[in-house]
């Protein structure tokens, strides 16, 4: 039966493909090191010419998640997921396929045509991205050149906010007038509507027409870990007391824009991130950029919400480790125990780090340098100490009831240390502090174990993990059927090229019995004919279905025969397979066509002859 035919570049990126010419998406993929674009995402160990890590695409503890670098292909052993980089980005990052060709030839520094405000809301999935990219170049401009941003330039002097980093973090003003951004907007093409929805402008209530929401304001663009912007902080010039306006204004939440799901920085902090394999988790703009500034360059802010899963989830996988900087005045709250447990919850570390009193990141590092700041972080203590100390404030840790509400509180999170020796140095600490002996703790953590079983290997933490993460997001694609002589000869022929002019005389396309396997055969000729010389990955941007995609996949990165001999036995073998099938299949057509043709036809007669013709080759088997 024929696979449904869903073709992965829609209509849109067909017509928006056009607009990046063919040897700059070329360019890009040669230039391309998907090792390190995927690095992003998850951790990659190499392992001989591949790299391995877990897979971003379905739930796991060890490492199918595989990336060839020379074949420029990931594809996962567990869910099957795969693809080339530009397929990466477009699952997981949900970019449309000329946004993938941009990011990464701005990464890679290839040069492309520019593309105007209107062809990039075109090559979107949503206009808003355009549109807040422009608004964002706006307002910088207007920072930069314009006479009456001189109160927002001097908040920026005040705020040791320099000039490069304005610059790196996009700053921007909002001018006072009522419909500043408005008019440059429509200019370029922007509808009213849509700077509605964008939440940059407001809908008069009186008249028709709309007002910008931000007026006289030092603009923060909020950027998403691609590094677009899509909304944004305004801060008030003038005394906000004064002015009865809010000191801070946010956009509102927009079909791209959800507070909790983002850390403010996180793209410029992302090479530091993944260098160090440790993150700074500050609340404000001017704190981010004020480690930025000092050289503190692994610093990402909440922008004042509590941590989520969501944000737990853009750090898994690029860190091991997370330090939480708290204010001097303000150190955590309920929150924090709960955003400890979810970092816990996916094997990261967590230290605290509490300022002195009365400082915050920027108040500190306009005094102090990014070393002295980095002194006090490397000070930071773990996510244990840091609850026993903060439980010796609100209870009384000499009274044995105190002492049980502690353990009851810290038990649940020093179940989640996945390694052993870490959650019994702690069961230790905690022991210790509370001068409780260790069984006894280990007891009470553990109250439905027999006693011997108290041996930490016994640990039931890990079943009761097992059960609770049954595939969340596991989507397992049907399996192809990977041992057909098809599959196998078009695996060789995807290994060796050559070979293809000497199938082509014995294997026609109608031969492949598989939908899919067909149109491979048939794209293949194609490259060959056409002199391409990457087989994989250009290949995969022909594969019509996911299917397709997989199948290629899975052939680049199976074991391949190389000793030509055995190569030539093999082709052999497959081709006579194949061949031996051909009567059968030729016999199950013509029967099929027999019964569309009228009774007594030329035609009738010519089909009939022919099956005769096939049945004496070879007669049909009932097997
Ligand atoms: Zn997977």
């Amino acid at each position: 039966m024929p696979v449904a035919v869903r073709p992965l570049l829609n209509s849109k990126d067909k017509l928006v493909s056009q607009l990046i010419p063919e040897e700059v998406v070329q360019e890009v993929l040669l230039r391309t090191d998907i090792v390190d674009v995927l690095g992003d995402y998850v951790q990659l160990k190499r392992t001989g010419a591949n790299a391995k890590g877990l897979c971003p695409f379905h739930q796991e503890k060890t490492p199918s998640f595989t990336v060839s670098p020379a074949k420029g292909l990931f594809y996962c052993f567990g869910c099957h997921a795969s693809g080339n980089v530009f397929r990466f980005l477009m699952q997981h990052e949900h970019m449309t396929f000329p946004e993938a060709v941009r990011f990464l030839a701005a990464r890679y520094g290839v040069r492309i045509p520019e593309a105007s405000a209107q062809q990039r809301q075109q090559e979107s999935l949503s206009p808003l991205y355009a549109l807040h990219q422009a608004a964002a170049t706006f307002f910088h401009e207007c920072l930069l050149r314009d006479p009456v941003a001189q109160p927002a330039r001097l908040v920026c002097r005040q705020r040791h906010i320099t000039h490069e980093m304005a610059g790196r973090f996009g700053l921007g003003y909002a001018p006072a007038a009522w419909d500043a951004l408005c008019q440059a907007m429509y200019k370029q093409g922007f509808s009213q509507e849509l700077l509605v929805q964008s939440g940059l402008a407001v809908v008069r209530e009186a008249q028709r027409g709309a007002y910008d929401r931000f007026r006289h304001r030092l603009m923060f663009p909020i950027h998403d870990r691609l590094g677009r912007p899509i909304a944004f902080g305004g801060r008030a010039l003038e005394s906000s007391e004064a002015m009865h306006v809010p000191k801070y204004l946010n956009s509102p939440e927009t079909p791209i824009f959800h507070k909790g799901r983002l850390l403010y920085g996180l793209a410029l902090a992302r090479a530091a991130l993944r260098q160090r394999e440790q993150a700074l988790i500050v609340e404000g703009y001017t704190d981010v950029i004020a480690c930025h500034r000092q050289g503190v360059t692994h610093a990402v802010g909440t922008l004042g919400t509590a941590l989520t899963e969501h944000h737990v989830g853009l750090l898994k996988g690029i860190v091991k480790e997370v330090v939480l900087v708290f204010d001097g005045d303000a150190a955590g709250g309920a929150a924090t125990e709960r955003s400890i447990g979810l970092f816990l919850d996916v094997g990261m570390r967590v230290r605290v780090v509490t300022l002195p009193e009365g400082e915050d990141p920027d108040s500190f590092l306009r005094r102090h340098t990014g070393e002295e700041f980095l002194r006090y972080v490397d000070e930071a203590v773990s996510f244990v100490d840091y609850l026993l100390t903060r439980a010796a404030r609100f209870a009384d840790l000499r009274h044995p009831a105190g002492r049980a509400d502690c353990v009851d509180r810290l038990s649940p999170l020093l179940r989640k240390i996945e390694n052993q020796v870490e959650r019994w140095g702690y069961v230790a600490l905690v022991a210790e502090r509370l001068g409780v002996p260790p069984e006894v703790l280990q007891r009470q953590m553990y109250p439905h174990q027999a006693p011997r079983a108290h041996t930490p290997s016994q640990a039931p933490a890990h079943d009761a993990r097992r059960t609770r993460e049954a595939p969340v997001r596991s989507r397992r694609p049907p399996s192809p059927t990977p041992v057909s002589p098809e599959y196998t000869l078009l695996q060789m022929l995807c290994h060796h090229v050559h070979l293809l002019e000497q199938v082509q005389h014995q294997v026609n396309p109608e031969d492949f019995h598989d939908a899919d396997l067909r149109a491979i055969y048939t794209v293949l000729a194609g490259r060959a004919l056409a002199g391409g010389p990457t087989i994989f990955p250009r290949m995969l941007e022909e594969a019509a279905n996911p299917r397709q995609t997989q199948l290629l996949t899975q052939m680049a990165m199976g074991a391949t025969l190389t000793n030509p001999t055995e190569v030539s036995a093999a082709l052999h073998d497959c081709i006579t397979k194949i061949r031996q099938r051909q009567p059968k299949a030729q016999r199950q057509r013509i029967i099929e066509q027999l019964r569309t043709v009228g009774d007594g036809t030329a035609e009738q007669q010519q089909l009939l002859q022919e099956y005769n013709r096939l049945s004496k080759e070879q007669p049909m088997s009932f097997s």
